[in-house]
């Protein structure tokens, strides 16, 4: 996709995932791999702070033309576990200690819902 046509598909995705209220700043830039078992890690990475409803979803620049709409429902489904991820993390000591398993939870998490929102919408 061109960036014009990422952006566009972001403010798609933002409104059917009913994320409507959150500011989301779409950025291109250059990023260290994040972890090896996030497939959109190498693709785009996504920050966010749910309490204000705000988030930062950086695309990789090089990888532009992978970047397809599976991938941005995957960074959006990000925001929707951000409160759930944060309260466990903060409460769970063996998370804190061995923080793979977070990412491995939410990964798989949003790999799902990812899979079964874009069947549904047969993409
Ligand atoms: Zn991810």
């Amino acid at each position: 996709m061109t960036k014009k046509q990422i952006i566009n598909r972001v403010t798609y995705w933002q409104n059917k995932l009913g994320l409507s209220n959150w500011r989301i700043k779409v950025t291109f830039q250059n990023f260290k791999r994040l972890a090896d078992d996030d497939k959109y890690a190498a693709i785009a990475k996504t920050e966010s702070n749910p309490t204000y409803l705000l988030a930062d979803i950086y695309f990789k620049i090089e990888y532009l033309d992978v970047v397809d709409d599976p991938a941005i429902v995957h960074e959006l489904l990000h925001l929707v576990l951000g409160d759930i991820v944060s309260y466990f993390v903060s409460n769970s000591k063996d998370l804190q200690e061995d923080p793979a398993w977070t990412n491995y939870f939410e990964e798989k998490t949003v790999a799902t819902l990812e899979r079964i929102i874009t069947r549904i919408n047969k993409l």
